[in-house]
């Protein structure tokens, strides 16, 4: 069998009940060309993406993903995706690849060729780097100033602040900047001194008992392992709570935590190259959570 599976998909719009969906994908070899030189997505980075981690045969957390998905879209001004068709698409490829093991199951809507007739999407899945070692041993994370005050998503909603769109390219600078500076990941803040997100992961925190992340304000992207998490948390008795979180009150934690869907939760070992307190009992008990089949 084989580990990879891509898919092309011509997307049906959202109201579309009807169309048998089987016919609207077709597997393409993902080493040979798919995509036309005046594709948007990759001229612009004009499209929207999400990531699920797939355990064992089990696409996580499917159905937020695609609801993220949609409000990228929405967001972005492309056209409603239609779920139905892309719940199944995800079924195939996953059913393409072993039962066992981690996965990364890549979606991607862009808008397409210019003037051409419709968006163009595909979803690729293929094996997950293997992130035991840092599950254990947790990141060395800097602070990098995003540029932008609180409140700048309801100011400047062209900037796409709480879409997932395709533009990485600033994300990825933050990582070569955190390297630079000697950790191995960043954290986001806002100008004004605010806990924002990292460039692929949300923050959690823990004071004593309570567990925290930064508001979803539109100005970030609302994890899907953290709201997973903190569904969790409350439902084992524990107290989480959305806030504007200081950049003091990070480095004051008791334990924080960056969390993604295919890296999973990592703890924070180091802030600025100050040591901060982790819980590594309570990182493994995240990730054992984090690992078991979640809807
Ligand atoms: N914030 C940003 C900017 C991200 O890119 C990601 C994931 O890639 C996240 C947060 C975490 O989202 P999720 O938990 O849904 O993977």
């Amino acid at each position: 069998m084989p580990d990879t599976v891509t898919l092309l998909i011509e997307p049906l719009p959202a109201d579309d009940y009807d169309t048998p969906v089987d016919g609207t994908f077709r597997e393409v070899d993902a080493s040979a060309p798919a995509l036309r030189v005046g594709e948007l997505s990759t001229q612009r980075g004009d499209g929207i993406f999400e990531t699920i981690g797939v355990v064992d045969g089990h696409a996580q957390e499917a159905r937020p993903h695609l609801e993220r998905l949609r409000n990228s879209a929405r967001i972005c001004e492309l056209p409603e995706p239609n779920l139905r068709q892309w719940e199944a698409a995800i079924a195939r490829a996953v059913d393409g690849i072993p039962s066992t093991g981690e996965f990364a199951l890549k979606l991607v809507l862009s808008r397409g060729v210019e003037h051409g007739p419709a968006p163009t999407a595909w979803l690729h899945v293929a094996p997950a780097a293997d992130f035991t070692r840092v599950r254990e041993r947790g990141v060395r994370v800097a602070t990098l100033d995003r540029g932008y005050a609180r409140g700048t998503a309801e100011r400047a909603p062209w900037l796409l602040l709480g879409a997932k769109t395709l533009s990485y390219a600033v994300n990825m600078a933050a990582l070569r900047e955190a390297k630079r500076r000697g950790a191995d990941d960043a954290v986001f803040v806002t100008s004004d001194g605010y806990v924002m997100e990292g460039p692929t992961s949300s923050v959690i925190l823990r004071h004593g008992d309570t567990w925290s992340t930064p508001a979803p304000s539109g100005a970030i992207l609302h994890g899907t392992t953290q709201l997973s998490l903190f569904e969790h948390l409350a439902s084992t008795g524990r107290s989480t709570e959305y806030r504007d979180i200081p950049v003091a009150d990070l480095e004051r934690a008791d334990a924080a935590w960056l969390v993604s869907s295919v890296r999973l939760a990592v703890s924070i070992t180091e802030l600025d190259g100050r040591g901060m307190p982790s819980d590594p009992a309570e990182t493994r008990a995240l990730n054992e959570y984090l690992l078991s089949p979640r809807d």
